[in-house]
């Protein structure tokens, strides 16, 4: 099967060469005619994938305690610019905003950003948070000055990577071109990376990430704040192809849907800690997304939903605490990563 993108990128590839994986990443994600994430809502049963959010209120609510509580250890200022990236459907705004009414003075406070490019996503957004005053943003460089307190669930992982193999003779870089056919195809080309590894390693970086971070660092270092991502990744610093796409809930092959499936990556939580030291913030040793909840009091927050509930509402409110914290679920392979001004003290991570 092809798909417009594919044929797009086919005659990109012919006249000017095979292209990274990131670029290919980027334009199946970002495109401006075919990208997967622009015309679409891909959440959700009918869609591609489920996130969080989607599972169960108490994820949002839980993180919009969270933001309560570290707006009170940055000493409740009266401004805080409250942002999320990939916001997706709006749902873990909207969950958290509920939950932060119990101070209103937060809810006062915090001005309501998000950072996004799909203008399906936004039409989603936008009706999830009627009744709040919201401003949207392409990208993170036009959010206001001041204190920041960010969010971002399962946004990194769509950020474009490279790929490098290590090859007899040196480094490769993951390529993707024409096969035989004139079908997209994966090859290499001779790149000089310096770092050490056995052959047939393969290394992925992500500029993209690496680079927001370190400015969000900067940022919180002059400003204050913190920024908080859940994402799926490692923390410690591994070798490994993570490349994979997802479409209607199943993985796919990378290359056979191009713009029709959701291509991520996992998130390198080392490399990311790495930028926000460079950018002068300070960094807590990340969590399990399973011991994040926890600590917030998910088994607590379950029991008071579940409270009255009849029998198939109480199951399903379990079966919501085993998805999102299990270790069959999200709760191992998701981590809690967090960067903050230097000497805040961080809810659930201190
Ligand atoms: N956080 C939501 C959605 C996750 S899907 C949830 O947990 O349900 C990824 C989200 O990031 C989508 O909203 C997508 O449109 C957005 N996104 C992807 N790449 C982006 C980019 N480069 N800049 C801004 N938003 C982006």
């Amino acid at each position: 099967m092809t798909t417009p993108l594919a044929e797009k990128l086919r005659q990109r590839i012919r006249l000017a060469g095979p292209i990274s994986v990131a670029d290919y990443m980027a334009a199946c994600l970002g495109d401006p005619e075919h990208g997967y994430y622009l015309h679409r809502d891909p959440l959700g049963r009918g869609g591609d994938f489920i996130t969080a959010p989607e599972i169960s209120q108490m994820f949002g609510e839980l993180i919009g305690l969270w933001c309560v509580a570290t707006w009170e250890a940055m000493g409740s200022p009266p401004q805080v610019v409250l942002a999320e990236f990939g916001p997706g459907r709006g749902t873990l705004m909207a969950d958290a905003l509920r939950a932060a009414r119990v101070r209103p003075a937060f809810t006062a406070a915090a001005s309501i950003h998000l950072v996004e490019t799909s203008p399906a996503l936004r039409e989603r957004q936008r009706r999830a948070l009627a009744g709040h005053a919201v401003t949207w943003h392409a990208d993170t460089t036009t959010l206001p000055p001041g204190p920041l307190l960010a969010i971002a669930n399962e946004f990194f992982d769509a950020l474009p990577i490279h790929q490098f193999v290590r090859s007899d003779n040196g480094w490769a870089e993951r390529v993707i071109g024409l096969g035989p056919e004139g079908n997209l195809a994966f090859g290499l080309r001779p790149a000089s990376l310096r770092q050490d590894a056995p052959v047939g390693a393969v290394l992925e970086i992500c500029p993209a990430a690496t680079a927001l971070v370190e400015t969000l660092a900067q940022r919180l270092a002059a400003s204050g704040g913190a920024v908080l991502a859940l994402d799926y990744g490692h923390v410690e610093p591994g070798f490994g192809d993570t490349l994979q796409a997802v479409r209607a809930h199943r993985f796919d092959d990378p290359l056979a849907h191009p713009g029709e499936a959701d291509l991520t990556a996992h998130v390198d939580f080392t490399a990311l800690a790495e930028a926000a030291q460079a950018g002068g913030a300070a960094v807590p040793k990340a969590l399990t997304q399973g011991e994040f909840l926890q600590r917030l009091g998910l088994a607590e927050r379950a029991a008071v939903l579940a409270r009255g509930k009849d029998e198939a509402t109480r199951r399903a409110i379990e079966a919501a605490v085993q998805r999102l914290a299990g270790d069959d679920g999200m709760g191992r392979l998701f981590k809690a990563f967090a960067v903050a001004e230097p000497g805040l003290p961080l809810p659930a991570f201190d």
